[in-house]
């Protein structure tokens, strides 16, 4: 039985410190930045299932052969109010750890989704009280400094503010817009906020990496939706006139005010903007090799997610 916890205490210290570092350092997501948010999200499932499926294992060890049966076995004596006789007290402290973890994650996710949607909610009304209504989406903020980002969500906003009309021509403009455009469209808030709440559950580096490395890449999703409405040229002149576009979330740490539209767009906006500038005006061919790499990411996010699973299911 404990040959279920082995397995899974592997994998939990290998998504929990190299892998997240080896992928946080490649240079292959640039090119296939969709196929590199699944092996993340694969990466956080995985972590999450064997950080709180190994301690599970060792805490059911003596009841079972496999870890599913074992848990049944547990459920059964729990609903009648009993600590099976077989259980040691080493037993018990990894079945309470299991419980704490399984906890503060769910938890911490729930809240933080939670505080993310009043945040948007908040700032939503702001604009609208504070801002010239341009469309049933676009608002206008009355300010100088060049800035634009998106409050997505079921009423979904664009701000951008007067100087960022006045630093950009018109097909840069459309640029930005399509941009934010796509954050909202696509809800890339959904696909940063669970590493978000990651992020504040286990308040450790890798986390950390993740979620810096999930932003910068929704940014290159949302490029490339921009590129796509406009062409390269006009969008890296934007970036550059402008100094970046904001995130598909709030950041909490930027205390979220509409009016402090630079500051928010600045905070939201972890990749560096030279980054984006010079993987829009970079060439954009590819080696076979380079181009299988995509197809290979979605395999590995699959079989990373699978491996625990069995192990639990089995
Ligand atoms: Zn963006």
């Amino acid at each position: 039985m404990l040959a279920d916890a082995w397995p899974l205490a592997v994998l939990a210290i290998l998504l929990a410190w190299p892998i997240p570092v080896f992928l946080a350092r490649a240079g292959w997501p640039r090119r296939h930045p969709r196929a590199a948010i699944a092996l993340w999200q694969a990466v956080g499932i995985a972590g999450g299932l064997s950080l709180i499926g190994a301690p599970l294992a060792i805490g059911v060890a003596p009841l079972d052969g496999h870890l599913r049966t074992g848990l049944v076995e547990l459920a059964r004596d729990a609903l009648h109010l009993r600590v099976p006789a077989a259980l040691g007290w080493g037993q018990e402290i990894a079945l309470a750890l299991a419980g704490v973890l399984a906890v503060r994650l769910i938890g911490v996710t729930l809240l933080s989704a939670f505080r993310i949607e009043r945040e948007l909610r908040r700032q939503r009304d702001a604009v609208d009280l504070a801002a010239e209504h341009a469309d049933r989406q676009l608002r206008v903020l009355e300010h100088a400094a060049p800035a634009a980002y998106c409050l997505p969500g079921t009423r979904t906003r664009i701000v951008i503010t007067e100087g960022t009309i006045a630093a950009l021509a018109p097909d840069e403009l459309d640029a930005v817009l399509a941009h934010e455009r796509a954050h909202a469209r696509w809800r890339h808030e959904l696909v940063v906020q669970p590493f978000v709440a990651w992020e504040s559950a286990l308040p450790l580096p890798p986390a950390h990496r993740a979620t810096a490395a999930v932003t910068a890449l929704v940014e290159m999703l949302a490029d490339d939706h921009a590129v796509r409405a406009v062409g390269r040229p006009a969008l890296a002149r934007a970036l550059v006139a402008i100094g970046g576009t904001g995130g598909p979330i709030p950041n909490p740490r930027s205390g979220g005010q509409a009016g402090k539209a630079k500051a928010a767009t600045d905070s939201a906006a972890p990749t560096p903007t030279l980054d984006r500038v010079h993987r829009l005006v970079r060439a954009s061919t590819s080696t076979t090799a380079e181009r299988l790499i995509g197809p290979a990411a979605w395999l590995a996010a699959v079989l990373l997610v699978a491996g625990p699973t069995w192990f639990v299911l089995r």
